[in-house]
Formats: C-alpha cells, structure tokens, sequence
C-alpha cells in the first residue's frame, strides 16, 4: 500500500521551515503532494505561479514529492489524490486552536483523512512566511530562512 500525504499551505513563499516538514514527513510518506493554496481570503505576494515555481526549484533533490495547486475543499482535493493523511506543522500555541478546528472539519467532511501534525527543528519554530516577507520588505537579511532561490525572489519583488 503506497501511504499518500497531502502538505497544503499558501508557500507566500517556501521557507526552510516548511523544508524541515517536508523533510519530516518523507520519513513515513510514500509519496508528499505539497498542495499550494489558492486563497480566496489572502492576498499572497507572490503568484500562483511564482510560488509552484520556487516550490519547483527548492524542492527539486527531493524524491516523492508532487507540487500541486487546489482551490476548494482540501478534503475533497485529498480523496481524489487518494491521500489518507493531511500534514501540518504547528509552532506554537497560537497555532493550536485554528489547526484543531481545521482537521477536525476535514475529517467530517471525509473520514478516512488523519491529519499528522509535525514540530519543526527548534530554531525554525519561530518562523512564518509573513516574518519573511516583512524582514525582507525592510531590507533585512532572510538568507538564514529561506533558500537562496527565495531570496533572490524577494529581492525582486522589493526592489
Ligand atoms: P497557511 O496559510 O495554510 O498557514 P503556510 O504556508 O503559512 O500556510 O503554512 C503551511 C503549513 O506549514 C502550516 O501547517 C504551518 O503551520 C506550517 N509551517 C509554516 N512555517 C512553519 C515552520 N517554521 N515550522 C513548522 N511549520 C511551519
């Protein structure tokens, strides 16, 4: 029996945090579908595109990992990838009550779906994609959180 994981986020953009759960969940994961997001209710900085493009690029020495997008249910997009787990990683106690909420509907919605919930190493628990983007937006360094590819994008886009 192949074990399919579902890691769905916004990637506003990939941070090394979210490589530490990556990395992690390949450990009991046959195959890893990180799912970009497309949020109605965020207005992510970058594209779409630009971010299953720095998905692309930071996780291409990674084996057993698909980079897609969905809109709508997870647990609808979940059931059709055939996953039987959906990946989160939690940081902090702020993190708790929104992710409780969230696998708790999931599973509702489609029985089947656990969600596994993943600490990252502890010198990244502190670390969002919205930090990285305000540092980056003040011109502060970012090459400790995220891939030198990422860097470089946010580079641009504050130029
Ligand atoms: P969302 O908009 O769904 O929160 P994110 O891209 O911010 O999407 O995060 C996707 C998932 O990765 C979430 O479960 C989030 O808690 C987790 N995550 C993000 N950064 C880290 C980190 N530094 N350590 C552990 N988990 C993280």
């Amino acid at each position: 029996m192949t074990r399919i994981a579902i890691y769905p986020g916004s990637f506003d953009p990939v941070t090394r945090g979210h490589e530490d759960i990556i990395r992690r969940s390949l450990a009991f994961a046959d195959k890893l579908v990180v799912a970009v997001a497309v949020n109605l209710s965020k207005q992510p900085l970058f594209t779409l595109e630009e971010r299953l493009d720095l998905l692309r690029e930071v996780l291409q020495e990674f084996e057993g990992v698909e980079i897609r997008w969905f809109d709508g249910l997870l647990a609808k997009f979940a059931q059709k990838n055939n996953a039987s787990l959906v990946i989160r990683g939690l940081r902090a106690v702020s993190d708790f009550e929104y992710e409780f909420q969230m696998a708790l509907m999931n599973r509702q919605l489609f029985s089947e779906l656990e969600t596994v919930f993943l600490t990252p190493a502890v010198d990244l628990t502190f670390l969002s994609s919205s930090l990285v983007r305000e540092v980056a937006e003040l011109g502060g360094d970012v090459s400790d959180f995220v891939h030198p590819a990422v860097g470089r994008a946010l580079a641009e886009k504050f130029a």
